[in-house]
């Protein structure tokens, strides 16, 4: 996904952490890289410069079974991978690294993590051997090809009232 809207809040925001790189020469699209080594499970940022958000966009993050936020920090350049190497916990209000990650790769969590039904769906090119292709949603996507990532509550409740329904549970 690509992100193009100027930034209103100050930059760098997590500069211990985050580098933002741009994608090509006089592109707006931009993406989070590590600034330094990040140990794994090293709490990166949190969702403190958050506001609601009055509906889902592509730059929302969503929180509950019927809210969503915007970031209002760097933290928005984290692109999606299938295999990725920060959660953003959203039950415990945190960005967190799941295993080490290197300086300048990078940052990157799985959208289906805190996404139920996307504003947009987009082709992921994330080249990981789960790699699920189209993303749009964990709404969209059997639970179990889910089970072995980290998955936030409110994605697995939404998961059980679909299996639920579906009869399958
Ligand atoms: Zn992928």
């Amino acid at each position: 996904m690509t992100i193009e809207q100027v930034p209103h809040w100050v930059q760098p925001s997590h500069p211990e952490f985050i580098n933002i790189k741009t994608y090509k020469e006089g592109s707006f699209s931009k993406y989070a890289t590590a600034s330094n080594p990040i140990p794994s499970n090293t709490i990166i940022g949190d969702f403190s410069a958050a506001t609601p958000a009055s509906e889902k966009a592509y730059s929302s993050v969503q929180v509950s079974e019927t809210d969503h936020i915007e970031l209002n920090s760097d933290l928005l350049y984290a692109n999606h991978s299938c295999n990725p190497n920060v959660v953003f916990d959203t039950d415990k209000g945190e960005v967190r690294s799941v295993r080490n990650i290197q300086e300048g790769e990078p940052i990157t969590f799985n959208y289906l993590s805190t996404e139920w039904d996307m504003a947009q769906a987009f082709k992921c090119e994330c080249g990981s051997d789960n790699c699920l292709g189209e993303i749009q949603g964990a709404r969209y996507v059997p639970t179990k090809a889910l089970a072995s990532q980290f998955i936030n509550s409110h994605i697995r409740r939404l998961q059980d009232k679909r299996d639920s329904a579906a009869g399958k549970a």
